[in-house]
């Protein structure tokens, strides 16, 4: 009988992680559990759909319980882990029917993901007062966008990505929305001022409401929320959507296995934790960030797939190490794209690392294109460090679909390339696409005059 593997989380991480093991290890029996009674559901693509961009959620999965079961796991949804015993190596579980029992492994992956982080605030209960993250909470913003005519203004508590999208779907809803962060401007952890601002200007022209460097203090209403209350306004509001960050789901790890300081699982670079029989993968674990060479804590889909497919290989016997990740991610809002990757020169400094950039806006295209369709400007900066050079970060803005540039700084970083060599690196021209000279090259040039 081959290896007994238990995965809990059957999301991207979960799902990774089992199919790498039964894809390599024929003899292997995986076991996965999921307190939820959905999975594979792609957030992504919540906003989309709250926004009417797409008319329905049944696209967002790329996988069932079916199709785990064809590949040979065994799958146990809405039933909860409650309790790991790592000596026995033995976990205990609870379904939705209440019934109890436990299971011994050989190897155990936990899989747990992250919640939103709501703050114990006075009025957080409240109904309306809602999350981000799971089907079941896109669901529930689908079905009230069409059957409750009471909302018409949606407050939005966090600037990040998620919910910078979030405010543009409920204003592509047609609602009133409010925009609120503790921080000065929007996106500040993915992209410098300069950025940020282009995207805010963006964001306010289309009606969004923004309040920077305000902290929420309370919710307030008797039978639902009816305002938000900062340290420097109160706002009137029918929902509000709580979009301050995620926190990783490690509770079963507590008092066994070795915490980084948010509480995610400390994992090697192939996804070992201090347990030698216990893997840990996607939101609930650390990554190795590439652009600070240290251990930090990046929750996207990406890493979870990835760190999942780790994670398989190794269990069926492969010896395959992260590359490392460099947090790369995009967004593109009112039809502005963003995209970005390792670090920025504010994130940099806040790391203790002393950095430098190059800016650069230029056409995507030579002028004289500008007969055959649209060309737009692109703004490009490159984040490199002053002691060795090293590209530890890159940001591009622009109307037009830039964002596979991206890619290449991502692996720059990774490989840790200097900034002289992307000035000199082979990127090709043809008008149709890009200049004679590229703004990536042009950029990099500067750091060398
Ligand atoms: C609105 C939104 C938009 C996003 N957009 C992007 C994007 O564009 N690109 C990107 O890369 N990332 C994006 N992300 C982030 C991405 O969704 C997460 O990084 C990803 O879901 C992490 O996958 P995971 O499998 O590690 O964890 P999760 O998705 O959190 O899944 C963990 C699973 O574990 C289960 N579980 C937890 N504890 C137990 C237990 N004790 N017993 C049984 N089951 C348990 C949960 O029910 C859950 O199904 C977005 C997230 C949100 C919320």
């Amino acid at each position: 009988m081959g290896q007994k593997v238990i995965v809990i989380g059957a999301n991207h991480a979960g799902i990774s992680a089992t199919t790498h093991v039964l894809d390599l290890d024929k003899d292997a029996q995986v076991h996965v559990f999921d307190a939820d009674k959905y999975m594979s559901f792609l957030a992504c693509g919540m906003a989309l759909w709250i926004g009417n961009q797409i008319s329905t959620g049944d696209g967002l999965f790329y996988s069932s319980r079916e199709q785990l079961e064809a590949a040979g796991a065994k799958v146990s949804t809405e039933t909860e882990i409650t309790g790991i015993d790592y000596e026995k190596k033995t976990v205990t579980y609870k379904t939705k029917d209440g019934e109890e029992g436990s299971e011994s492994y050989d190897k155990l992956v936990l899989a747990t993901g992250s919640s939103p982080i709501i703050p114990r605030l006075p009025g957080i209960d409240l109904p309306y007062v809602q999350r981000a993250k799971q089907y079941e909470d896109a669901q529930k913003a689908v079905e009230q966008l069409k059957h409750d005519d009471s909302v018409k203004t949606v407050t939005v508590v966090g600037a990040g990505y998620i919910g910078a999208e979030l405010a543009e779907a409920y204003q592509r809803a047609g609602k009133k929305v409010i925009l609120i962060d503790a921080l000065d401007r929007i996106l500040g952890t993915h992209f410098d001022r300069d950025f940020s601002e282009v995207m805010a200007d963006r964001m306010r022209s289309k009606g969004i409401e923004i309040h920077l460097g305000e902290l929420v203090q309370r919710f307030e209403g008797e039978d639902r929320v009816r305002s938000v209350v900062t340290n420097k306004g109160t706002y009137d509001t029918d929902l509000v959507i709580m979009c301050i960050g995620f926190r990783p789901n490690t509770s079963l790890a507590r008092g066994h296995l070795q915490l980084f300081r948010n509480g995610a699982i400390l994992v090697d670079k192939h996804q070992r934790t201090s347990d030698p029989d216990v893997y840990a993968v996607g939101d609930c674990a650390t990554t190795f960030d590439n652009s600070i060479q240290a251990t930090s804590y990046i929750a996207l889909a990406t890493n979870a797939v990835r760190s999942g497919m780790i994670a398989g290989m190794n269990i069926a016997g492969r010896d395959i190490e992260s590359c490392g990740v460099e947090g790369s991610s995009g967004l593109c809002l009112f039809d502005l794209k963003m995209v970005c990757t390792g670090q920025t020169v504010e994130t940099a400094a806040q790391s203790g690392i002393q950095a430098e950039q190059v800016d650069l806006t230029d056409t995507q295209k030579p002028a004289f294109m500008n007969e055959v369709g649209e060309n737009p400007e692109v703004k490009i900066r490159i984040v490199y460090r002053r002691d060795n050079h090293e590209v530890i970060g890159a940001q591009l803005m622009s109307e037009y679909d830039m964002s596979a540039t991206i890619h290449m700084f991502s692996l720059a970083i990774q490989e840790r390339v200097t900034i002289e060599r992307i000035a000199l690196s082979d990127i090709f021209f043809m008008p149709h696409f890009n200049q004679p000279h590229s703004y990536i090259n042009e950029a990099a040039l500067q750091a060398l005059h």
